[in-house]
């Protein structure tokens, strides 16, 4: 299962609309996901560790997250939404990554969930029209400003990321500030007015100098830093000779079927670290591989 999806949480979207039914829900049997800023909390099973709703601060806006009906329960499980958004690049902090490295992928998936939910509401306190304050409104998949009550929702953006293939290699890329051997797919965000394979045709054309055609989608995942959906897709390419753009990238070339599987199995003389198995593009390296073995 790729990573940050199959949370075992119910969303109960119809609760979220109905203020009497989520007040219900918020008693002393509610839990609430104990984070540290953004970071997760471990209970002494190496499980996100849960307290209950007396523990959040009096003037803490809280979000529904959904129902855990794990063993035969139906919990109703809310978040904190912390003083302050995330401030940091993604993938910057060693300790969190540590943390999630021990977690289980059902508890990943909702910490993933959690955190980009009140991550965004840490960074959308005022509203985008008019400056005013916004609040919490539909059990937090929702604020609303206060002034001129535009309404705002929390946010996913696209991301396309392409394994690239000419006659059976596979182009990678090394950005800027990555270790020495660490190379990936390349990915850029969808922007306004395009399809994901327009996306895709441009941002390879961009960053390596590459045509690509016959794009198609292989698998998604969710990437909680801030609030990316990933979308794995498979194109051809018409070159290979890549013309490199040096602001984004520091590096990047085609890689054979057994390099990519050397890399995968961890070979000390492969010529390249393949990327963490979080991300969508270990996944997508593994598929490449299995595909046409
Ligand atoms: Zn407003």
């Amino acid at each position: 299962m790729l990573a940050f999806t199959g949370s075992r949480l119910d969303r109960a979207d119809n609760v979220r609309a109905d203020a009497d039914a989520l007040a219900g829900l918020m008693n002393w049997k509610a839990r609430l996901l104990k984070l540290n800023g953004l970071m997760p909390e471990m209970d002494d099973a190496g499980a996100l560790a849960w307290s209950t709703l007396a523990d959040a601060a009096e003037d803490a806006e809280l979000v529904f997250l959904g129902l855990d009906t794990q063993d035969g329960g139906s919990k109703a499980c809310f978040a904190a939404v912390p003083a302050q958004g995330d401030a940091s690049p993604r993938m910057a902090n060693p300790q969190l990554w540590s943390l999630m490295a021990t977690l289980s992928a059902d508890d990943l998936a909702l910490y993933g969930g959690a955190r980009s939910l009140v991550d965004w509401h840490a960074r959308h306190r005022f509203c985008a029209a008019c400056g005013g304050d916004t609040k919490i409104g539909k059990g937090g998949w929702q604020r609303s400003c206060t002034v001129c009550g535009t309404e705002h929702f929390p946010r996913t953006d696209p991301v396309t990321i392409m394994l690239v293939e000419y006659e059976g290699k596979l182009l990678l890329g090394r950005g800027l500030g990555w270790p020495e051997r660490a190379y990936s797919a390349l990915a850029g965000f969808v922007e306004p007015g395009e399809s994901i394979e327009e996306a895709v045709a441009r941002e390879v054309l961009e960053e390596s100098g590459i045509v690509a055609k016959d794009v198609t989608y292989i698998a998604s995942q969710p990437w909680p830093f801030p609030s990316q959906l990933m979308m794995g897709c498979h194109a051809v390419a018409e070159n290979n000779e890549i013309t490199l753009d040096t602001t984004e990238l520091a590096d990047a070339r085609w890689f054979t079927r057994e390099e990519v599987a050397a890399a995968l199995n961890g070979d000390a003389d492969a010529p390249m670290n393949t990327p963490p198995r979080q991300a969508i593009a270990s996944h997508l390296l593994k598929w490449w591989i299995e595909k046409s073995a």
